[in-house]
């Protein structure tokens, strides 16, 4: 079996290596459970020599010294490059997560758009003159990049949220080194060949791979390290703040959710069951934006209970690269075993399961890590299905009485990156959107994302912005320069 695995290296200053260890660890294929890829284990070594590259990049190599005009253009030709290569790069991530490649490819083919996005931002990054207060004296700001920029991404969409950080950071002038997770590190290191190939100078842009204990603390404590930009799991992101603090390190982090779904008595009640199951069954509910929690006025909670159930009951389960398949299987192992904790303690904790609640075991599903579409109903909202992040395909339908009780619910969570209200109330449309507290609010529509749209939590979702004009700022500082154009002869020591 170990002969067959296909082969990949890390990247660092523009070429391919082994890591310095020589070792490396396999990643496995959701959908039959079996290793396909063997990737390079990194240690300190490697990721002295990648942050070394991208410092050396910066401070003292051509990319530093680039107008950004070209290097918007270097983003423009890489953006085009990943169009050309789409196909495979989807294909390459389909095996390694496992999520539907009609999902990944509309992902992939959207990437570029990043790339032309920020890339067009690259040079309209002003500073600004001030009307300074003294006498024969300019001042102005110079907008420069943070430095070397550590991306740490999770195994749910592992090229859309690395390119969520690699835009903006090269627009602004970053250098980088990204660490794709353990469990999906194959697509970007087939991607990064494209960095060389578009004529980014070396260690631009670097890769390594291997695990949050060693390679990821390496990274996240390194002392040429200026910024951190996260997405993953809680436990990870405290480490990293950890980390980051004996630099006090720039920090965007991305964690989880538990997103409530509001569904009013006025809602049109078919798009609200899409928007539902679209919230929770896409990807599996592997998404950090998951509408774990369905909040059903108690009017329609009947009808929209059980449209909702029939609905879930016919998702077509199977190949992830089969472009009819509507759920696949979960990405890791340990994943896997997690949702199925957590529906034992919703059934323990007496929520009814109206679907699912088990493995898969539909032939199509063949020997991978399948969990049946799960429904629990009559959820209260102390259960630990209602607090907990799954991030599984499993959902907590919750009834409420009125408006006001369904805020409160939603917002009784420690989480807060997203909610969605389904209404056809103009006023709970506008009133819904204030009073929930989350990052993103979507009102008649569910996973909708942009390069153009912030993105990112409240709570214990995280901090920063990523997407949108102002998530170029978080890659930037702000320098100050005086500039005397008199004789300045002032009492030395009194401040000016
Ligand atoms: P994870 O936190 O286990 O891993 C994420 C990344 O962090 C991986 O690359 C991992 O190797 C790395 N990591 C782990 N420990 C580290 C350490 N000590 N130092 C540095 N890096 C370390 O998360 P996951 O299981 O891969 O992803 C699932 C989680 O990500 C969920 O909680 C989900 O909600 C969250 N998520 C959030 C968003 C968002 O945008 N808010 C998007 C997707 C996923």
């Amino acid at each position: 079996m170990a002969n067959s695995l296909e082969k990949f290296r890390i990247f660092i200053a523009n070429a391919y290596r082994d890591s310095a260890s020589g070792e490396a660890f396999q990643s496995y294929n959701p959908f039959t459970g079996e290793p396909w890829a063997e990737i390079p284990k990194c240690d300190a070594r490697d990721v002295d020599a990648a942050v070394e590259a991208a410092h050396c990049a910066l401070y003292n190599g051509p990319w530093g010294r680039m107008t950004p005009t070209q290097r918007g253009a270097l983003m423009r030709k890489l953006g085009d490059l990943i169009t050309r290569d789409a196909d495979k790069l989807a294909a390459t991530e389909v095996r390694d997560n496992g999520k539907l490649l009609t999902e990944v490819k509309a992902q992939v083919g959207y990437l570029p758009q990043w790339l032309y996005f920020y890339g067009g931002l690259a040079d309209k990054i002003n500073g600004s003159v001030i009307p300074i207060d003294k006498n024969e004296m300019f001042s102005y700001t110079l907008r420069e990049p943070v430095g070397v920029v550590a991306a740490i991404v999770p195994w749910n969409s592992p090229l859309m949220l690395m390119m969520w950080k690699l835009a903006p950071a090269l627009a602004a002038g970053c250098t980088m080194v990204i660490k794709p997770s353990e469990f999906t590190s194959a697509s970007m290191l087939q991607l990064a060949a494209l960095f060389a190939e578009a004529g980014f100078p070396d260690g631009v842009v670097n890769v390594v791979t291997g695990f949050g204990g060693d390679v990821g603390d390496a990274l996240t404590s390194h002392p040429l390290v200026a910024k951190v930009a996260f997405t993953g799991g809680e436990i990870a992101g405290r480490k990293i703040i950890e980390n980051s603090a004996a630099s006090f390190k720039r920090l965007t982090l991305e964690l989880g959710g538990k997103s409530a779904q509001i569904v009013f008595p006025d809602a049109e009640l078919d798009a609200a069951v899409v928007g539902g199951i679209s919230g929770i069954f896409a990807a599996s509910g592997q998404t950090c934006i998951a509408g774990s929690r369905l909040l059903v006025h108690e009017s329609i909670y009947q009808q929209y209970t059980e449209k909702f159930v029939a609905m879930a009951r016919q998702a077509r389960m199977g190949d992830p690269m089969d472009l009819s398949t509507q759920v696949g299987p979960v990405t890791t192992q340990p994943q896997y075993e997690r949702i199925l904790t957590h529906i034992d303690n919703a059934r323990s904790d007496g929520a009814r399961c109206m679907l699912g609640g088990e493995p898969a075991k539909r032939p199509e599903c063949g020997t991978g890590w399948f969990i049946e579409p799960t429904v629990f109903a009559d959820v209260d909202a102390s259960m630990r299905i209602a607090r907990h992040e799954v991030f599984g395909p499993v959902v907590a339908i919750i009834p409420f009485k009125d408006d006001e009780e369904a805020y409160r619910i939603a917002n009784d969570t420690d989480y807060g990156l997203a909610a969605g209200v389904w209404t056809t109330s103009i006023k709970r449309a506008t009133v819904a959107p204030k009073r929930l507290r989350a990052g993103t609010v979507w009102v008649n529509t569910y996973r909708a994302a942009s390069f153009l749209a912030p993105f990112g939590g409240v709570k214990m979702s995280g901090f920063g912005r990523e997407n949108g004009v102002e998530a170029i700022d978080q890659y930037l500082e702000t320098k100050c320069v005086w500039l005397s154009y008199g004789s300045d002869t002032r009492n030395p020591f009194v401040m000016g």
